[in-house]
């Protein structure tokens, strides 16, 4: 696993005590994969919240990172971390960068990340600060990623953490054989979340797991503008 928590933040023993617990909470939850966990055990979720509400990091909740948007529950990073299989050196394509926590959490994992991001101002405060955070890995974008990044694809995995009405083509069609999507389809009260492998250049293999609930995709394979 790549250096996870940068030199120069300031990460205490307090912080690192409320993170074990987060992983054990997560692991009575379900959460199985060892890396997953060690992961989210690693990832100081406290920095990717503005200081005044830092106490609600290690909550298992979703929590406002402004511009209507939410820094997704951190069993919903877990589950869908899981579901995705990350190894080290895969190519992997985060759709919804929002705060940068989850970008943060598959780099740990070893993986070459590409996120985009639909909300200029969130892209923009989540480019500093992941520099800040010395998470310099990742390739960021600002624009619709509910049809990819088709000039970087194929990807061997493809995360989406916002909820889409249907499965986004463009992002099945970047998918490299065998490679594997992780996408909430549904509604904009309620999704499931879908896992997608492509199983060769024309046949794709769906599974179903739980009900979740995300914000809403954007853009010309999500709900629109
Ligand atoms: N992964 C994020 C994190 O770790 O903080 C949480 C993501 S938040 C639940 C969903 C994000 O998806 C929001 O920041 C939203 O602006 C973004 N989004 C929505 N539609 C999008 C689209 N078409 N392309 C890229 N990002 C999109």
């Amino acid at each position: 696993m790549s250096s996870s928590v940068p030199a120069s933040a300031p990460d205490s023993y307090r912080h690192r005590g409320q993170r074990r617990a987060l992983v054990e909470e997560l692991q009575r939850k379900g959460i199985r994969d060892e890396r997953v966990l060690a992961a989210i055990g690693a990832v100081p979720r406290h920095l990717f919240f503005e200081q005044a509400f830092e106490s609600h990091a290690y909550h298992d909740k979703a929590f406002p990172i402004g511009e209507g948007q939410t820094i997704s529950q951190p069993y919903t990073v877990a589950h869908q971390t899981e579901l995705l299989g990350v190894r080290p050196g895969l190519r992997v394509l985060e759709v919804g960068t929002g705060s940068g926590y989850q970008c943060s959490v598959l780099l740990t994992l070893g993986a070459q990340v590409f996120s985009i991001e639909y909300n200029r101002v969130l892209f923009e405060r989540t480019c500093q600060r992941m520099g800040q955070l010395g998470y310099t890995g990742a390739h960021l974008f600002c624009g619709d990623g509910s049809v990819g990044l088709p000039a970087y694809a194929p990807f061997d995995r493809i995360l989406v953490t916002a909820a889409a009405p249907a499965l986004p083509r463009p992002l099945l069609q970047q998918l490299a054989i065998g490679g594997v999507l992780v996408v909430p389809v549904g509604n904009e009260q309620v999704q499931r979340m879908v896992r997608v492998t492509r199983e060769s250049a024309d046949s794709f293999a769906r599974e179903e797991f739980d009900e979740f609930r995300f914000v809403p995709l954007r853009g010309a394979a999500g709900w629109g503008e």
